[in-house]
């Protein structure tokens, strides 16, 4: 199933992000995770793709016995980092062997040790290039990208951001899903934004409940999104708490997705962090309330 045929904003689907498990028995976890996730009916789930090394071969076998013990739907991020346009074909070619119709298309964070973005020698520099070289080779995936309605960490300015975004999803993207975020108003302001300049895919907002004080700071420094000051104080409070921690973080991300349900979201997507008790317990209070 092609997820762009998943995403009505009159039957919103809710998706769920893992990353792969780097052992066996974390694999063998997860899928025992995924039928657990099973009876909340997620529209798909997708699995990340490392930085280097055998995490990305899991990625394709995890995306594909997912689909095959699971059958939920389920798509393959794929990025530049390390890869020369033929490695690329070489991924995408086992994908679609293995009948994988979605990926998520990535340039990829910078690898450990090095500050700016470099491509191999041969290689794609913006994530644009590589969805050009999959339409250009004719797979026929459905394809997804990444955007960042607080703008993307290395932008000059979150207009140049969005001129790149446009350009794209011109190259051939189906959809789009947005970096997390913890105020709802950046996301209703950059797809107002986006709509202006004609980029007409939809939008699906990405939320990540919290669930550990460290890791959120570590990732809102990565990846630049705003803590509400709010929100901020109220974890502050509750650091030294972790069930406590964990039921803020839950609340804060239910009231986000209820907000972005009712004023139309055509998804909703889970970074998971491959803790799915949280997003259980918000998909499962968004569930009973429709
Ligand atoms: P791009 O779209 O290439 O944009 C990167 C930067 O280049 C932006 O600042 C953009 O404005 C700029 N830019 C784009 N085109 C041009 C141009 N023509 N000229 C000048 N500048 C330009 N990372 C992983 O390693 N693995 C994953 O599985 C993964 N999954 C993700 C899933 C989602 C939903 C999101 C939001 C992010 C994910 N990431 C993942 C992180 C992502 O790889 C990083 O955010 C990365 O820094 C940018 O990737 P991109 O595809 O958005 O890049």
């Amino acid at each position: 199933m092609k997820i762009r045929n998943r995403l009505n904003p009159s039957n919103p689907c809710f998706s769920f992000e893992f990353f792969p498990p780097k052992t066996d028995e974390g694999t063998a976890n997860l899928l025992k995770t995924l039928e657990e996730l099973a009876p909340l009916e997620p529209g798909f789930v997708s699995v990340t793709y490392g930085a280097g090394g055998s995490t990305r071969d899991r990625t394709v076998e995890l995306v594909t016995r997912i689909k095959r013990e699971t059958g939920i739907e389920a798509m393959a991020h794929i990025t530049c980092v390390g890869h020369t346009p033929g490695e690329l074909r070489d991924v995408l070619q086992r994908l679609k062997d293995a009948k994988v119709e979605n990926v998520l298309v990535l340039r990829g964070d910078p690898p450990q040790g090095q500050t700016a973005f470099e491509p191999v020698p041969g290689g794609f520099r913006h994530a644009t290039e590589l969805v050009r070289f999959i339409r250009d080779e004719d797979f026929n995936f459905c394809l997804g990208g990444a955007c960042y309605p607080e703008g993307h960490v290395e932008t000059a300015s979150r207009d140049d951001d969005l001129r790149h975004l446009k350009e794209k999803v011109d190259a051939g993207l189906d959809f789009v899903i947005t970096q997390l975020f913890f105020d709802n108003a950046f996301y209703f302001d950059f797809v107002e934004r986006a709509r202006r300049i004609g980029i007409n895919v939809p939008i699906v907002p990405g939320i990540m409940p919290i669930t550990n004080y460290e890791q959120v700071q570590r990732f809102t420094r990565m990846c630049g999104a705003t803590v509400p000051m709010r929100l901020g104080l109220q974890l502050e409070r509750v650091k030294d708490q972790p069930e406590a921690l964990v039921q803020l973080g839950v609340a804060h991300a239910t009231v986000q997705c209820m907000e972005l349900l009712s004023r139309g979201v055509p998804g909703i997507h889970f970074y998971t962090l491959n803790k799915s008790p949280a997003t259980r317990m918000i998909v499962s209070a968004l569930r009973a309330r429709t």
